[in-house]
């Protein structure tokens, strides 16, 4: 980026999308540089260079243990001038060179420069933590000592005063809770009330269970906000104003997107946004551009709010309300089983089948029956006085405005946009619609700067990588991110960059891909797949075994997961902790104090665990994860590539499986001083002719394919 184009952007930067703040509280190390009163559209790309190069300074002064890395100081630097841009900056950040403090820097510089808010959205609540709890407070502590900072949830999160009052009142919450939990409740609530803590599931070290939360957590459906009896002492509302009077929000990307597809009403207005773990939006953005309902989501919604309503509204009111919804329940109920029977011929293995063209089953029926309750509703609510029916009342038009907007869809049957498909889930039977082109979706709502980083954002599809950075990022390292997640036009607007991983994996690691094991494939079974199968438990016990623990081994089946902990812990003496048997939290815990034991996770584990030092030693990756065949956007988006006579398998399958694998590569060597070893059980690395990109994908590393060559690298480089 040159000083030209930054300077001419920062005087043409669009009028405030924020809330501004009083730089009243401006931190010292700022002010030694910035004075307060100077107008920031003076400033040079020198003065930003200089206020996070001074930040730098003084994080390295007050830590010990910091390294001075060029890399992060860079990458912090163009994150300050981009969001100064308003612009689109993609920067993946490879392990170690510490993203976190570098866009977290240039996030506090930027708040003090514009007097603005900015949103970090990372992928989960526990790195929402990880922001909260540790990285920013340590610079606050020496950057900003008055910096304002809040976790936004989601609003389900939070503790409703009014739900646990009814759910108490009629008793709703028994079998669903233990005696000691119900104890343990009983304790957090009266703290709640005395206020002494947030009132939201991460107050506790050990969630209720999740059938009782969400009888006694805020419905948004169902709250009536400043018309609570509570309201004053919400948890919730008390959450957003805090909100209101941060300058950073650290959001998590469900939430963010949320916010974003419903009008930007839950968040306070922001003028920049970092993603962090940025890879994580595209599914979390899939999954909320999904509509699902099945045949008795009318029905259900009924036995929600029927016995209120029959208490709540006048005889004849209720009279003509029971006629009309049990007409809409009936035209509901022939328009899904319609579909049932269309598609339960053709159901594949998954019981899922996809709609590929319009059909002869008409939606009219549904939409003129919705209707007509939404005016009746609409007509109650302007009359009804009383807050309770109201609340009733407004949670019901909700519920049924999202079926409407449902059966328009399949009135539309877009299905060059659009992805429909049924599928049976535990007997009962649901329509899905997904938005294909999440780009086309999301880049018009971001109109602020934004950042997006990860370790994996980009993808080289050849077998030979460039050497040199500019022709990785010529090359179109980040093409395929950026389609999906922005849309082909952000192509020629994002900034891109990359910085490579700061750790010596040549030294630190090896990595084994053994070649005499049998491709898995999909679908087989009988003989070919039990030998498969033997031969893969074999060969974990086996690695296990030269580790002597300290061991990570990664599934893509549960079946597999279940089946190897029975194997490990017969054939050796160690301890074992499943990810299915304790769960996610319970077993990392458990992995990190037990010394020489071994952690068997799934998809989770992939991505985001943080395990230093001897106790992560060996990670051992059965399978490279590919997106099942027969899910269904994968499959409208094949079929989309195949008319303009592209592979889908390159374009869209690869790239993903190449990413998942470079992040769950990501779990070994997590500092300076880790060392170990890396197996990928997947001899299709060897066989196929896509193999040459994985590997060029990966971090370079000696790389062997047999035990011995193994066992005798380690020894030599003493990496276990
Ligand atoms: S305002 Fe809404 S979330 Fe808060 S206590 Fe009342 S109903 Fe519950």
């Amino acid at each position: 980026m040159n000083s030209e184009n930054f300077e001419s952007s920062i005087n043409s930067r669009p009028e405030k999308n924020s809330d501004t703040f009083e730089n009243a509280d401006f931190p010292p190390w700022y002010k030694k540089i910035i004075s307060p009163d100077r107008d920031i559209e003076s400033l040079e790309e020198k003065d930003l260079d200089l206020i996070i190069d001074s930040a730098f300074e003084i994080v390295s002064r007050e830590y010990p243990d910091y390294q001075q890395r060029p890399d992060q100081i860079m990458m912090s630097r163009n994150i300050l001038k981009n969001l100064m841009n308003q612009s689109v900056y993609i920067v993946e950040a490879g392990t170690g060179i510490g993203k976190s403090f570098a866009y977290l820097i240039a996030v506090i510089a930027y708040s003090y420069l514009s007097g603005e808010r900015v949103v970090v959205s990372t992928e989960t609540k526990n790195l929402q933590r990880q922001i909260l709890k540790k990285d920013l407070p340590s610079l606050e502590n020496f950057l900003a000592p008055k910096l304002s900072y809040e976790m936004a949830l989601g609003s389900s999160n939070y503790f409703c005063r009014l739900r646990h009052d009814e759910v108490f009142h009629e008793g709703k919450f028994r079998d669903l809770i233990s005696e000691s939990d119900l104890e343990r409740y009983r304790k957090w609530t009266e703290e709640i009330i005395g206020g002494k803590n947030h009132g939201h599931m991460f107050d506790m070290e050990k969630p209720f269970p999740d059938d009782f939360w969400r009888l006694v957590g805020r419905d948004p459906d169902g709250c009536p906000g400043n018309k609570c009896l509570y309201f004053s002492s919400c948890n919730y509302y008390r959450a957003k104003s805090d909100w209101n009077s941060s300058r950073i929000i650290i959001a998590n990307h469900h939430l963010f997107l949320y916010n974003l597809f419903n009008d930007k009403r839950t968040l306070p207005l922001y003028s920049g946004v970092v993603f962090d773990e940025a890879h994580g939006l595209i599914s979390g953005g899939q999954s909320i551009l999904t509509h699902k309902f099945s045949t008795d989501t009318i029905r259900d919604l009924n036995k929600r709010f029927e016995s209120k309503l029959r208490k709540s509204l006048p005889q004849e009111a209720y009279e003509e309300w029971a006629a009309n919804w049990s007409n809409l329940e009936m035209v509901w109920h022939v328009f899904f089983s319609s579909w049932e029977v269309q598609l339960a011929m053709n159901f594949e293995e998954n019981n899922r089948k996809i709609i590929s063209e319009k059909q002869n089953i008409d939606v009219r029926e549904c939409l003129l029956s919705l209707e007509k309750i939404c005016t009746d509703i609409s007509d109650y609510v302007k009359e009804e006085e009383d807050s309770g029916i109201l609340n009733v009342l407004n949670a019901i038009l909700k519920a049924l405005k999202k079926a409407m907007l449902f059966c328009q869809y399949y009135q539309t049957m877009n299905t060059e946009k659009l992805v429909y498909w049924g599928e049976k889930i535990d007997s009962r039977f649901y329509l899905f619609v997904c938005n294909l082109n999440l780009g086309d979706e999301l880049s018009p709502l971001l109109t602020e700067g934004q950042v997006w980083t990860s370790a994996t954002l980009g993808y080289w599809p050849f077998d030979k990588r460039p050497a040199n950075k500019d022709a990785l990022l010529k090359g179109g390292y980040f093409r395929d991110f950026i389609n999906e997640a922005l849309g082909e036009t952000m192509q020629a607007e994002a900034k891109v960059d990359y910085y490579g991983s700061s750790f010596d994996y040549a030294r630190q690691a090896v990595l084994y891909i053994p070649d005499h094991l049998a491709a898995p494939a999909w679908g087989s079974s009988g003989g070919a797949q039990e030998l498969y199968e033997r031969n893969l438990m074999d060969e974990v016990v086996e690695l296990i075994r030269l580790s002597n623990g300290g061991a990570l081994v990664l599934f893509t089946s549960n079946y597999q997961l279940n089946q190897a902990g029975k194997i490990i812990r017969e054939k050796l003496d160690l301890e074992v902790f499943s990810q299915l048997e304790l769960g996610a939290d319970i077993a990392l815990k458990k992995f990190r104090a037990t010394p020489d034991s071994v952690l068997l996770g799934t998809n989770s584990y992939w991505q985001g665990i943080d395990v230093t030092g001897r106790q992560l030693r060996a990670l051992i990756i059965t399978k490279m994860m590919f997106t099942p065949p027969g899910d269904p956007i994968l499959q409208a988006r094949s079929k989309i590539l195949e008319k303009k006579n592209q592979n889908p398998f390159m374009k869209i399958s690869l790239p993903k499986s190449c990413m998942m694998l470079r992040q769950a590569f990501g779990r070994l060597i997590r500092s300076e001083n880790d060392t170990g070893f890396v197996a990928i059980l997947d001899s299709r690395i060897h066989q196929k002719a896509y193999g040459k990109i994985v590997l060029v994908n990966l971090p370079s590393l000696p790389m062997v394919k047999k035990i011995n060559e193994l066992r005798e690298i380690i020894l030599k480089n003493n990496l276990i």
